[in-house]
């Protein structure tokens, strides 16, 4: 029933060049349980070709410089993840790639920020910390114009949500660490694509930088993925009861969700996702002080980094996830508090809410 967790590091040939245990050998290059939860990856995805990575950074890292190199260029969403950012801003610049950030729920200023050398459009979409939405199909025809690849980060969305594959992205790019492990017990990424030859540059750099999730990692980011449909279910549902509770608070003065009528990216959210997700951020009257204090008053909200647990989690993005973005054009507002809504009863988490909001 269960894919056993292959604790080898290499496999008995049956002589030189002849390999057994199934083509296996050597476990930076491939082992059976990250095959295992590769091809789960890919079919949730509906792609071709799936490879798990040790992080998410580790994955974002070799999809970039797989398809760039020095004089290249890259467009990035205005408010991505806070290590993306770093990992272009503080990396692959001393490589030589410059980048341009933009807000690509415009597709217009998406096509007049392309280059000659554009190499790549980096999107997410629900955005973090902002749940921002970005047109998936619309970036398609803009990167096929220009000659880019478009890579989606769908952590936030997971395949449960949002197909970007059958939408017409190149790449998928999960951070596993989050809905799709679902447990905070693992830290992994990955990249699908429906490209061979890409896949084969992914795989190759793979293999040559060896940034490889382990047997047990595997393990059990494919054990968490079995419930990723129910929990997402859950996570939406009981965000949308979060939502409610915060709208009608005196002291919440903005609320971002993409289920919302009056979100600027709900229109192509309803389009493109089947619910809206886990991801709820509010801005606090009275600015970070007040928002600060909201985060260390809640209880069942645990005031922590990271996402897509079964355990609801607060934190302040100006100071924790995104603290790398302050005095760059990605900076967050820093009234701003990100809710990764759990599994837990409703009820409750409304409750631990309005306490902490007073
Ligand atoms: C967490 C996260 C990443 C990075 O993944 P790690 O597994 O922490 O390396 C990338 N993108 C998004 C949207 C994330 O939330």
């Amino acid at each position: 029933m269960i894919v056993p967790i292959y604790a080898t590091s290499t496999f008995a040939q049956d002589g030189v060049g002849g390999l057994r245990e199934g083509g296996y050998e050597y476990s930076r290059t491939a082992n059976p349980t990250r095959t295992a939860l590769e091809e789960a990856l890919a079919s949730l995805e509906g792609g071709r070709h799936a490879l798990a990575f040790a992080s998410g950074m580790a994955a974002a890292d070799t999809a970039l410089r797989a398809v760039t190199r020095p004089g290249d260029h890259i467009i990035l969403g205005g408010d991505a993840y806070g290590g993306t950012f770093r990992l272009l801003d503080k990396v692959l610049t001393l490589w030589g790639v410059e980048y341009t950030s933009v807000d690509l729920a415009d597709i217009e200023a998406t096509r007049n920020a392309v280059r000659p050398n554009t190499k790549v459009i980096w999107t997410e979409t629900p955005t973090n910390p902002l749940l921002g939405i970005a047109d998936i199909a619309a970036l398609a025809q803009v990167a096929a114009g220009a000659g880019a690849r478009l890579v989606v980060d769908n952590t936030f969305a997971t395949p449960y949500l949002q197909s970007p594959l059958g939408l017409g992205a190149d790449v998928v790019l999960h951070s596993t660490t989050k809905y799709l492990g679902g447990h905070s017990d693992v830290v992994g990424g990955a990249l699908i694509t429906s490209d061979d030859t890409l896949h084969e540059q992914f795989a190759f750099l793979r293999n040559a930088v060896g940034a490889v999730p382990g047997p047990f990692d595997a393990f059990l980011t494919l054990r968490g993925a079995k419930t990723l449909a129910l929990r997402m279910e859950r996570h939406s549902d009981n965000a949308e009861r979060v939502v409610e509770a915060l709208l009608g608070h005196r002291r919440v003065t903005k609320v971002y969700y993409p289920g919302l009528a009056d979100h600027p990216g709900h229109e192509i959210a309803a389009k493109q996702m089947r619910r809206f997700g886990g991801m709820v951020s509010f801005e606090v009257a009275g600015g970070e002080e007040a928002a600060l204090a909201v985060a260390a008053r809640t209880k069942l909200f645990i005031l922590g980094e990271s996402l897509g647990g079964v355990e609801s989690l607060i934190e302040h993005p100006g100071k924790m996830t995104h603290a790398s973005t302050a005095g760059s054009p990605l900076q967050v507002p820093d009234d701003l508090l990100r809710l990764s809504v759990g599994i837990e009863e409703a009820t409750d988490l409304v409750q631990d809410l309005l306490t902490a909001l007073g």
